[in-house]
């Protein structure tokens, strides 16, 4: 393959030409054959065969879709290193490996490894901010390892400090945690802010009390995995909302098996929820809430959770996202003998969540769509060597179930291009591949080859052959039955 555009070089400026623009202004305008300038960190201009500085760089767009850069609002960034390990897991085989076995036996180096790896990924994915919901920070070490590791990826990132191993009002109580703190917050780095990220378990001491006291001082927004099946509900929004700890910059990770009651809470303190489709369908935190995030006006974002399973690629979340509401709208409706003859769920709306969502979750104006003045924040999608790249007749739908992570292919973060032609630019992945192979090989000594193995492959669930039926005589087939009721006995 080649590529008849040179790299561009940092500091100039860039202009891309000739693309389907999707601006995700407030009125949701979409430009044809429109150009993109970058200079400097901003958007200067968006408009038709624009005039540009001498010296800027062209990118040629024609053909592609030009879109805000991607947002992930939840990303357990450490486990990257376990890519695909838990594939089959449920959440409960989730919540044994990391948070009871194995999370402890995670190094700073460790957590770097998969930070590293992780913030690439999202660049090459076109998510150019990531929210790292960093739950493994047993030390502030392993959080200064995070942090060096995402600032390594010339990403935009958000670290969400957190530490299952302790309970949140103990290490938020922690004098060196705190100054960790200070000193990042202090920094003011446009490209890596904080949160902190903890769970409330909805203990009517309300124990988590002191850390939300914490975030409140350093002036810290709170990021927690609320309405998680038999993990966190109801009770915790109460909790929150009793004692005025509910912000518009609260978000409430998956929020899914919740009751009426607290979506009214959180419409009504104006926090956002981040939905995580692909990770709801398969491990079971509940439905993604997409029918009540509408009905309620609550603010949505999306996010990927954890490449435990899945990848850190905002597309999967897309498409999963419209799946799986679709695919609820109609099962509700056969359940009531209708059907149902209009979506109200539109691709536009999760290319909005994926884009300006995200922006207005982490609250910040500046990025999250495509506008003078804006953050140079900026996706092409294009790629000419596809069939699936052509015709382009719905935009947003060919976004959300077109178009995949191999089509991305120029990105700029604060008006810097990280990615171009396809190839990410000055990223060398031999030493990062080696640093996440030394972490492996690691882990698969200390766990032994039986317990990695078994943790890779859960077992299968217990089941019961059901009887045919037909009951008029007694004869059962060996196919089926043969050792069937010891089987399940035997459990
Ligand atoms: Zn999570």
């Amino acid at each position: 393959m080649t590529h008849p555009e040179p790299t561009p070089v940092a500091g100039r400026p860039v202009v891309l030409r000739g693309g389907t623009v999707l601006t995700m202004d407030d009125a949701g305008t979409v430009l044809t054959d429109t150009d993109v300038l970058v200079v400097d960190d901003r958007i200067a201009a968006v408009g038709p065969r624009l005039e540009v500085p001498a010296g800027t760089q062209e990118i040629d767009a024609g053909g592609g879709i030009v879109m805000p850069g991607m947002i992930d609002t939840h990303r357990h960034m450490w486990q990257t290193v376990m890519r695909g390990y838990g594939a089959d897991w449920t959440l409960t085989q989730y919540f044994v490996w990391n948070y009871l076995e194995h999370g402890k036996k995670f190094r700073p180096e460790d957590i770097a490894a998969g930070n590293r790896l992780s913030a690439i990924e999202s660049l090459d994915a076109g998510v150019t901010t990531t929210v790292d919901w960093s739950h493994n920070l047993q030390t502030v070490d392993h959080a200064e390892a995070a942090v060096d590791a995402l600032r390594s990826v010339p990403g935009r990132f958000v670290l969400a400090y957190g530490n299952i191993q302790a309970a949140p009002w103990e290490w938020t109580a922690d004098p060196a945690v705190r100054s960790f703190l200070e000193r990042h917050r202090d920094a003011h780095d446009d490209m890596l802010r904080l949160q902190l990220a903890f769970d409330v378990t909805g203990d009517p001491g309300f124990p988590e009390r002191a850390a939300f006291e914490v975030a409140r001082d350093l002036g810290l927004p709170v990021t927690t995995h609320a309405g998680v099946w038999g993990a966190t509900n109801d009770d915790g929004i109460r909790l929150m909302h009793e004692h005025d700890f509910m912000t518009p910059e609260t978000v409430y990770v998956h929020a899914s098996t919740l009751t009426a009651d607290s979506y009214q809470r959180i419409a009504g303190t104006g926090g956002s929820i981040s939905v995580s489709t692909e990770s709801e369908s398969s491990a079971g935190q509940g439905h993604a809430p997409t029918e009540q995030v509408r009905q309620y006006g609550i603010p949505v974002s999306l996010s990927m959770d954890t490449s435990v399973w899945w990848s850190g690629d905002l597309f999967s979340a897309m498409r999963a996202t419209l799946n799986a509401d679709r695919m609820s709208e109609h099962m509700e409706a056969h359940l009531k003998g209708d059907t149902v003859t209009h979506l109200r769920l539109r691709a536009q709306h999760v290319v909005e969540w994926a884009t300006r969502g995200g922006a207005h979750a982490l609250g910040r104006d500046d990025i999250g769509s495509l506008q003078p003045g804006k953050k140079a924040d900026v996706v092409l999608i294009k790629n000419d060597a596809s069939p699936v790249s052509f015709p382009l007749l719905n935009p947003f739908g060919h976004v959300a179930f077109q178009a995949q992570r191999g089509d991305v292919h120029t990105v700029l973060v604060n008006g810097r291009v990280v990615k171009h032609a396809g190839r990410l630019v000055d990223i060398d992945l031999a030493p990062v591949r080696r640093e996440v192979e030394a972490t492996v090989e690691r882990l698969m000594s200390e766990l032994g080859p039986e317990a990695w193995a078994k943790g890779m492959n859960p077992d299968l669930p217990s089941t019961e052959v059901l009887d045919n039926p037909y009951q008029y005589t007694d004869f059962k087939s060996e196919a089926t039955h043969t050792g069937g009721e010891e089987r399940v006995l035997g459990r």
